[in-house]
This record gives structure tokens, C-alpha cells and sequence, in this order.
């Protein structure tokens, strides 16, 4: 028996029909390898126990013998009882079969059997889910698969037995022998054998630890081959500047920057000043000041002779980061430009020549910047700020319009740890781990909707002391499906409440033209606007500093991650600032997450909650989380798996002996198969 037997098709095996065979490619299973590696997601754990100690309605396992004939009676049109009388040591009781009147031929008087299933204590009798004839000894588990019609749990396991009876030995082991012995891992074979046949739980718990450590295994080793081909390929450029004229700039800015700003800048530099591509992950929680970081840089790139391009999810946003990078670059006689599809006719035709001829040094924009008609004289640095919020084909896209300019992607949505190690297993990642100076911890409260003309009466406290507020809508206007507060309604209804007393309202959404927006957003930061009602464009990004009270209505429609990027529109100056959440939630999650958010400000805490209440799709938005299916690996539970798996793929691409010795070919034919090693698959 070879390898090769595992990649037969499971309808070559006896008893698979055209029909089952249908289903099980449903099922995702399709080669004799999927149908072994199709493991269970529970077990059902029969213990034979002692009758006097099972409970009403417990499940549980007897062992007895038949007593008296079994009777059979039929009702409906095609339902049937099968009723027969059990000794079980010194009780005798009742076992009852549904529809399963085959079974009558079976039971004879003495016979004794072994009947799993619920416990009625009063009537004293027991339903059977599960039986065999004669005695099972021990404890039995059960596997239990996921199935879908045509083929139930009870056929799957035959189905799997038969399959592990002719083709387990086939397995191949995978993994070389130095890691099993380091980590004392099961044989491949034993553990697929151990998850569908388990003797007891240590089993189980032992076959998922060698396996679910295979996967993250090679699922690191991808991505760290991706890397260590990525920083090996020619073709990046070392960037020439003089440090001493980037440290006279950084020290120029308003502020002093943070320990944690300076060390992530220096490692961006250093990346720049390397002839291999940057390519790096800049995290920080929102307010913790990307965009200064992202300043340096571009005057960096800009001072060896390079275009930069920064890329952002929304024209407010281009137009905000656009307006602090002109105060901050063109005094330096940097030219910066910014482009968004409202740039049009000449003036869109005058900004492609200048890109094109070099004359801007800095571009930012939307993604305007990835259409076709946009080419760059040289770039040499594309920063993509918030970058979840981007495709991976459009952050690639910005990557290509130079010759393998640094890549360096920001984002605030902080990303748990397991994520982040998993997603971004083949980026280098800098942190921002620190707020800047003077920051207070902001106060969330929850509160009822009912309470809105005491927020309202806060508000203009507030306001009062020559502070703004945003109030959030989940809708732009009036729908007859949801009934959720809308921008528009709540836009007229405080300017209502405040007519008279000389505090502005002003209204934001998405449907507003970009002159509108950007006239209402102007207006606002400028404080001639004090409360800004607005749907979730200014969700990302926005930098009003005298801004202290973030409103959110019907907070519980929004996720975690989305409502601390709201609140961190608030809290970016040194006054106290407040987030109030207006909910009513009907689920527990719902108000698990009200909960959550008044008791952490951490990001980071807030990003591993909404991953444990969403689970991982639903996380990024599952099409472009660009995460693995894992079998096995869940990437909560397996975080320490998960790190020791990426250290080890590290060290093993980095050793010659991965790349000839014998006891690694079965990784190097995996990193082939999956691609890892084509070069050309590669950004
Ligand atoms: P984010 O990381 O969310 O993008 P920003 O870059 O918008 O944050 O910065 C938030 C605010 O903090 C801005 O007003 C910025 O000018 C200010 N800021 C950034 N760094 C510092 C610092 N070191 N000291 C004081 N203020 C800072
Ligand atoms: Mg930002």
C-alpha cells in the first residue's frame, strides 16, 4: 500500500454508490485522505453506569437482558414502537425503539445487550438512541461527524472504519522526527487513528495536539517561506537619506514623539534604508498618532529622491490626512497632492502629468490612486492607512504601480494576537503601544434610549464649556424595515431641541456629495459646528481633537471593534472625554458587549472579545480575511500552538539541512504543492 491509495476517490471504495459518493463530496470529502481526515466535531461520552445513580433524562448506557418478547405496534402512517422488557441486575425496566421495527428480529428472550439512550426516570424506561448486542465493556465514546441528508452519523463511522481498515497504513508521517521528539507528538497514523477510535480522552486530547500542530505548522511555513523569499528577492531599493536631516524633521514636529512613535519609526527606516522591500505592519490603537509616523517616512522616502503615496478608505479621511501632511511636509518643500474622484477634468489631467514627470513628491488619496491612469515617476513607498478596510487585491494594486516600493500598511483596528500572527505571519509587524502624554482614559457609559434628552442635556454642557460632540446613526434616513434611529431624523430633531441657544447641528453621510462633506467637516474642525450627527463615515480616521463626546445610537447594531473606533474620535486632546452608548439589547450578546465596552478602553482586549463573540470570519468579513479553513486549529485555544509553530517554521526555512536532508522532504513536497515556491505567486 502506497501514498497513492489515499488520493483514490471514495466512490472507488466498496459500498460507495454514485449517491452517497454525492454526498460526501458535499461533505468536502472527496480522495480516501479526506475521508480519514474528516474528523469528528464531538464525541458522545457513554459511561455504563449504576441505574440507581442516572438521573431523570440523562443520557446514559445499560447493559441488561431481554425478558420477555418484544412487542411491536405501528402508528401513523409509517411510525412504529418497539417496546421490550430489560433485567438489568436486580431492576427490570423498559427500552423503546422508534421506528426501527427491524429490530424485533433481533432481540430474543436472554439475549443480552448494551443500549445507549435517555433515561426516563419515572416511567423507567429507556429510549433508545444506540444498541448492540452482547456486552460492551468500558466506557464507550462515540464520534460524532457533521453530516447532511442521504447519510447519517452511524453510516459515516462504517464508513470511516472501513475506510481506516484498509487505507490507515497508508498515512504518511509529515513531520520530521527531531519535532516529534522535541514536542513527544503522536505518530500522524496513530493520531487520525486516535481521533476517530478513541480508547479514552487523553487519546482524543493527545491525537488533537500532534494534529492541529501539523497544521499551523505548515501553514507557517508558507507564509514564512513568502517572507524569507520576499526579503531575498532583488530588486528593493536602498533608500539614501541623511538621518541627521529626518531627526532635525522629526524634532520639528508640534509634539515630542512618544517612546513608542520612535522606535516604530526606527524600524521603518531601517526597512527603508535596506536594498530588500519593506514590507510591514504599523498597529496602533486608535489616537496612539500613526500619522505622524507615516510623516516621517514619506519626507524620508521623498529626501532620497522617491514619490510616496498614501492610501486611505474615505475622501474625508484623504482630506484630513491631506491637510496635517501639507502643514507638516510642504515647509520642507515637499510637494503633496491629493487625489480622490472628485479631482476631475484638468486638474485630474494636470496632477497625472505631475505624478508621471515626478513634480509630486507626496499623494494621497482614495482609491483613486490604484485606477489605471495612475503612474508614478518613482515611487519608492506606499503606505495604506487602515488597511483592513482594503482589499488584499487592492493593497497589491497601490504595491505595483512602482518597482517594488516599500509596503508599509496601517491599521487601528488592533488585531488580536492569533490574528495577527496567522494573517500577518509573513509581514514584520511594529506596535504602537503607547498613547501620547496627557490622554485621559475616556468614560463609556450604557444607557437606555429613553435617556436621550439627558444625553442631549450633557451635550450642551458640554458644548458650554467650548467642547463638540458627534451623535452616530446606524442609517442615512427613514426605513420601514429596521426600526433604528436614522442621521437625518436625529439630525432634525436636536436641531430642534437646540434652536436658540447658538450651538450648531450639522449632518454628515455618506450619500452627501464630497463638497458637502468636506464643507460640513471643515465647519466642525474648525468649531463652528459643535454637534455633528453622522452615520459611520467618520467611523475611521477622524482627527477633531476638541471633540469630548462621542453619542452612539442603537449601539448594539455595531460590533466591538467598530464602536472603539468610534469612541476614538473622542479622547484626542487633553480634555476628559465621554462615549455614551445608547442601547437596547434584546440578546445576551448584545449586552455582553454593552458590558465590555465601559469596563476596557485596551484595544487590544476589546479586538480578543469581539473575536470570541464573532468567531474569526466574521472578524475581517470572511472573503477577505484571507485566513485558512483550519481542520482542527482554533486560533483562541491554540495561541501558544500557534507561536511555538511560527518559531519553528522560521528556524526550520533559515537552516540549509530543511532544504536537502531526507527527513524534511515530506514539508518541502507540502511548501511545493501548496505553491510556496513559485515565485511568481509572490507580491
Ligand atoms: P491614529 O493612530 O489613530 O491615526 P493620529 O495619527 O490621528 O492617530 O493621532 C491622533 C492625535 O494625536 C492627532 O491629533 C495627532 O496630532 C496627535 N499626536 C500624535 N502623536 C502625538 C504625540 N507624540 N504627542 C502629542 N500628540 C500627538
Ligand atoms: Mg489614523
Amino acid at each position: 500500500m502506497t501514498a497513492q491509495d489515499l488520493t483514490m476517490p471514495v466512490s472507488e471504495m466498496n459500498g460507495i454508490g454514485p449517491e452517497r459518493a454525492k454526498t460526501l463530496a458535499e461533505l468536502g470529502v472527496h480522495t480516501v485522505e479526506d475521508l480519514l481526515f474528516y474528523f469528528p466535531f464531538r464525541y458522545d461520552h457513554y459511561e455504563i453506569k449504576d441505574l440507581s445513580q442516572v438521573a431523570h433524562n440523562e443520557k446514559t448506557t445499560i447493559i441488561g437482558k431481554v425478558h420477555g418478547e418484544p412487542s411491536l405496534s405501528f402508528y401513523g402512517r409509517k411510525k412504529s414502537r418497539l417496546t421490550v422488557r430489560l433485567l438489568v441486575d436486580r431492576y427490570l425496566v423498559k427500552a423503546v425503539w422508534f421506528n426501527q421495527p427491524f429490530a424485533k428480529k433481533q432481540l430474543n428472550v436472554g439475549d443480552e445487550i448494551t443500549v445507549t439512550g435517555k433515561w426516563d426516570l419515572h416511567r423507567k424506561t429507556i429510549t433508545a438512541a444506540e444498541w448492540k448486542k452482547g456486552r460492551r465493556t468500558g466506557d464507550a465514546i462515540a464520534p460524532v461527524y457533521s453530516v447532511k441528508a442521504n447519510v447519517t452519523v452511524k453510516q459515516l463511522r462504517k464508513i470511516i472504519a472501513a475506510a481506516w481498515r484498509q487505507y490507515g497504513r497508508a498515512i504518511p508521517e509529515v513531520l520530521p522526527d527531531s519535532l516529534l521528539k522535541t514536542y513527544r507528538l503522536a505518530a500522524r497514523a496513530e493520531a487520525v487513528r486516535a481521533m476517530h477510535f478513541p480508547k479514552n480522552h487523553k487519546e482524543i486530547r493527545l491525537a488533537r495536539r500532534r494534529l492541529v500542530y501539523e497544521e499551523l505548522l505548515l501553514f507557517q511555513l508558507k507564509m514564512q517561506m513568502f517572507k524569507k523569499i520576499r526579503r531575498e528577492r532583488s530588486g528593493g531599493v536602498a533608500m539614501r537619506f541623511k538621518e541627521e536631516d529626518v531627526r532635525r524633521f522629526a524634532a520639528g514636529l508640534p509634539f515630542s514623539l512618544t517612546d513608542a512613535q520612535q522606535r516604530v519609526t526606527q524600524e521603518i527606516l531601517q526597512d527603508m534604508c535596506r536594498n530588500q522591500r519593506m514590507n510591514r505592519l504599523l498597529q496602533g490603537d486608535v489616537g496612539s498618532g500613526k500619522t505622524v509616523v507615516a510623516a516621517i517616512a514619506l519626507y524620508a522616502a521623498v529626501r532620497a529622491g522617491f514619490q510616496g503615496a498614501l492610501m486611505v478608505p474615505t475622501e474625508i479621511l484623504a482630506e484630513q490626512h491631506a491637510a496635517s501632511l501639507h502643514d507638516l511636509l510642504t515647509p520642507q518643500g515637499v510637494r503633496v497632492a491629493v487625489l480622490t474622484s472628485s479631482v476631475k477634468g484638468n486638474v485630474r489631467k494636470t496632477m497625472m502629468r505631475a505624478l508621471e514627470s515626478g513634480e509630486i513628491d507626496v499623494v494621497i488619496g482614495t482609491h483613486a490612486l490604484i485606477q489605471n491612469e495612475v503612474r508614478f515617476h518613482r515611487l519608492g513607498l506606499a503606505i495604506t492607512d487602515e488597511q483592513h478596510r482594503f482589499g488584499v487585491m487592492q493593497r497589491r494594486h497601490l504595491t505595483s504601480k512602482g518597482h517594488s516600493p516599500d509596503v508599509l500598511y496601517m491599521t487601528a483596528t488592533p488585531i488580536p494576537r492569533t490574528l495577527a500572527l496567522s494573517l500577518y505571519g509573513d509581514m514584520d509587524v511594529s506596535t504602537i503601544d503607547q498613547m501620547p502624554a496627557g490622554r485621559q482614559p475616556i468614560e463609556t457609559y450604557w444607557a437606555k434610549p429613553e435617556m436621550f434628552s439627558r444625553v442631549l442635556r450633557f451635550v450642551k454642557r458640554e458644548i458650554a464649556h467650548d467642547h463638540q460632540a458627534y451623535v452616530i446613526c446606524p442609517l442615512i434616513e427613514e426605513s420601514d424595515k429596521l426600526d433604528v434611529q436614522n442621521a437625518i431624523d436625529v439630525h432634525a430633531q436636536i436641531a430642534n431641541e437646540f434652536s436658540g441657544t447658538g450651538i450648531n447641528v450639522g449632518l454628515l453621510h455618506g450619500r452627501m456629495s464630497a463638497d458637502e462633506k468636506e464643507a460640513v467637516m471643515e465647519a466642525f474642525a474648525a468649531n463652528r459646528c459643535h454637534v455633528l450627527v453622522s452615520t459611520t463615515v467618520v467611523e475611521v480616521g477622524v482627527d477633531v481633537p476638541n471633540a469630548t463626546v462621542m453619542v452612539v445610537y442603537d449601539a448594539e447594531r455595531f460590533g466591538l471593534s467598530q464602536l472603539h473606533q468610534l469612541r476614538g474620535r473622542v479622547g484626542r486632546g487633553n480634555a476628559q472625554s465621554y462615549c455614551l452608548l445608547l442601547a437596547d439589547p434584546k440578546s445576551e450578546n448584545g449586552k455582553q458587549r454593552m458590558r465590555i465596552m465601559t469596563e476596557t478602553n485596551d484595544g487590544f482586549r476589546l479586538s480578543e472579545e469581539d473575536l470570541k463573540l464573532r468567531g474569526a470570519g466574521d472578524f475581517f468579513g470572511s472573503a477577505q480575511s484571507g485566513l485558512p479553513a483550519f481542520k482542527l486549529a482554533d486560533l483562541n485555544h491554540d495561541y501558544r500552538t500557534l507561536k511555538a509553530a511560527r518559531e519553528d517554521a522560521a528556524k526550520l526555512v533559515e537552516q540549509p539541512a530543511f532544504w536537502t536532508d531526507k527527513d524534511y522532504a515530506s514539508l518541502r513536497r507540502y511548501l511545493e504543492d501548496s505553491g510556496a515556491l513559485q515565485l511568481e505567486k509572490i507580491d
